[in-house]
């Protein structure tokens, strides 16, 4: 919440002074300079001489005392039971009494006989009746009015009645600046959101050819990489108007509020397509109910909205949904189910050449001396976000400003590093030989996959450092779904995970902590062929693991009756299918080692390298062999 939705205890004092004040000046003059009298006051006024005029209306009788006349003391007015003052009525000259009319044939004889001036007015009663209501309301109201507004509905454009509107509504129509030429190193993203744009630009052709669009976008990705401003160019590019709302904002709410903006907001949408509604930070309110123990009801209610809204629209209306996210493994999968956020476009940190790009459109208005080489500052920060990029400059601007130069120079952006650097601590620039360990290693995991029959393709490699710690990853696409997998396909697993290993071992002649997360993975599939799928033969197709317990998943346990020489065994049998499978990965990249240091060099070089890539040095190998 900004600083200025937040409700203030001040606003509450405000509105019980103004209430007070209300009541002491406005409200008590009125109702006492009119007291309620019974008609036999009246009658007693009226011998009395008392009377100066009379008003007769359809249900009342309103007169006015002559001055000097004798008032009956201690005419407190009396509101709902409560007394509003405690003040003795003073002795008003002036004051008016109303009384209720009563069925009094001779009034009329009685009032001119006594000689006062009378006569019927068009205000009636109910006017009397509706102050009598509204006035004491009044401060109820201005009270509302000032915490709704607190809430963070807009009162100013719609009135009182408009809070719960979305926060959205401030950005009505918003058309964004930002555009994809603003935006370094998204290559793959941006070319995934161009079918969006096209379809807001145009939503009748689609419509024509009778295709679907994908209601909701997610775009997934660590902080800090241009998810934001990527969904804001992809309204930018379009031309549409964006309308912005961060899943945070919903938390903390009062109770309803969030679901009324989710409302309101596709409401206004509705209206205004073709546009873009951007949900940033998700996660907030998309949580899985599952795993938030200390389930927050507004949240829940808020999602359950969200998913209402986008159900109930119509496909091709020309609203587009995105969402960001960097925790997509928390979202309830309510969020992520056709017709929801069904399409997922992965927002990766940035490779060398699209940090230099980032780092381009960063520096673009800075004074930069001419020895500034953006290329040899995106190969020393693998692993850094957009966002730490634009960090950077602007810290290497700041510095050079500090120094009152002319230009920013390439010292400032050392420091700037450092600076910024020391600010992240996870992020410590990579020396050569660890990037080619990880090259190494990764290129392993790529080759026993190209190599070995049955292996999932590997869709890419890469030695960007990942948030998660991992120095490099290789990304294995499934080609299909697997029910079954057999011995040999799991020996093959096996040795594609060990492949990192035995590229370190083969090159280094040593291993690496590096490799630790595989031989994790590895064990628990020997454990389980050995335990589960009797795949050993000196322990013979018996299951010696316990009982599955679903929420352990993942931690096989020994049956508690296991023998201790049982127990060796599995534990010799594990290590043997291990072994074998690294002696299975080593021999493939002793076969094909000049293709490892080819996949390796390359790596280096450009920190992610693709299946068509990988399968040309293989293929070039061939080549090689045969003629
Ligand atoms: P996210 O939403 O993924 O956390 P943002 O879009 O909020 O990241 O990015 C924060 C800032 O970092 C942006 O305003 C921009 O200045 C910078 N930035 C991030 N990624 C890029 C990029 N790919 N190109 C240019 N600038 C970027
Ligand atoms: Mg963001
Ligand atoms: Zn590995």
């Amino acid at each position: 919440m900004d600083k200025g939705q937040k409700f203030s205890v001040w606003y509450f004092f405000i509105a019980i002074i103004v209430a007070w004040l209300f009541a002491e000046y406005i409200y008590k003059p009125y109702a006492e300079s009119k007291s309620e009298v019974p008609y036999s006051e009246f009658l007693a006024d009226l011998d009395a001489k008392n009377i100066e005029s009379v008003d007769i209306t359809e249900s009342r009788i309103i007169y006015s005392l002559k001055e000097g006349a004798t008032v009956s003391p201690d005419k407190r007015p009396i509101i709902g039971g409560v007394i509003l003052s405690n003040r003795k009525t003073k002795q008003s000259a002036n004051s008016i009494k109303s009384v209720v009319k009563l069925v009094d044939p001779l009034l009329i004889e009685k009032l001119s006989n006594a000689g006062i001036k009378f006569g019927g007015v068009a205000r009636n009663g109910a006017v009397d009746l509706l102050m009598g209501i509204l006035l004491p309301m009044l401060p109820l109201i201005i009270i509302w009015y000032l915490i709704f507004r607190n809430m963070g509905g807009s009162v100013g454009a719609g009135g009182i009645f408009s809070f719960g509107k979305s926060k959205a509504r401030e950005l009505q129509g918003e058309m964004t600046a930002v555009h994809f030429s603003d935006i370094g190193g998204a290559g793959e993203a941006e070319v995934e959101l161009r079918e969006i744009i096209d379809f807001l630009k145009e939503p009748k052709r689609f419509d024509k050819f009778g295709a679907k669009l994908p209601r909701g976008v997610l775009l997934v990705g660590p902080p800090g990489t241009g998810k934001t401003l990527l969904a804001k160019a992809t309204a930018g590019e379009a031309g549409v108007p964006f309308f912005f709302i961060t899943g945070s904002s919903f938390v903390e709410m009062f109770v309803g509020v969030g679901a009324a903006r989710v409302r309101d907001l596709f409401g206004q949408a509705k209206k205004k397509a073709p546009c873009i509604i951007f949900v940033d930070e998700i996660d907030a309110i998309g949580q899985s109910r599952m795993r938030n123990f200390n389930s927050n009801s507004e949240q829940e209610n808020t999602l359950n909205q969200l998913l209402t809204e986008m159900d109930g629209f119509e496909a091709n209306n020309g609203v587009v949904i995105m969402g960001a996210t960097n925790r997509p493994e928390i979202l309830d999968q309510a969020l992520t189910r056709p017709g929801r956020f069904d399409r997922q476009i992965q927002v990766v940190l940035p490779t060398e050449e699209g940090r230099e790009e980032i780092l381009k459109i960063h520096t673009k208005k800075l004074p930069l001396a001419p020895e500034i080489d953006l290329r040899a500052i995106a190969k020393v920060t693998p692993g850094f976000s957009g966002a730490d990029l634009a960090n950077i400059a602007n810290e290497a601007s700041l510095l050079a400003a500090r120094r009152k130069a002319e230009h920013v120079t390439m010292n400032d952006f050392d420091l700037a590093i450092e600076r910024v650097v020391a600010g992240l601590q996870r992020k410590t620039p990579l020396t050569p030989e660890i990037r080619k360990k990880v090259a190494y290693h990764e290129s392993g995991h790529a080759l026993v996959a190209c190599y070995l029959p049955g292996s999932d393709p590997v869709h890419k490699v890469s030695i960007i450092p990942t948030t998660k710690g991992a120095l490099g990853y290789t990304l294995q696409m499934p080609t299909e779904d697997q029910y079954l997998i057999s011995e040999s396909e799991l020996k093959n697993r096996m040795a594609v995970m060990l492949g990192g290993r035995a590229a370190e071992l083969l090159i280094f002649n040593e291993g690496s902590t590096g490799a630790s997360n595989d031989l994790e993975r590895v064990t628990e599939i020997a454990r389980r062929m050995v335990t589960e799928f009797g795949m050993s033969e000196a322990l013979g197709p018996v299951r010696y693991a316990a009982p599955s317990m679903t929420y352990l998943a993942g931690a096989t346990q020994a049956r508690e009756d296991t023998g201790d020489n049982t127990a060796r065994t599995i534990d010799e049998e594990i290590k043997r299918f291990v072994i074998e499978a690294q002696e299975n990965a080593l021999n493939i990249l002793r076969t094909h080692e000049k293709v490892l240091h080819e996949v390796a060099k390359t790596l280096q070089e450009k920190e992610v390298i693709n299946h068509e890539e990988i399968q040309a040095f293989v293929d070039k190998e061939k080549e090689e062999a045969s003629s």
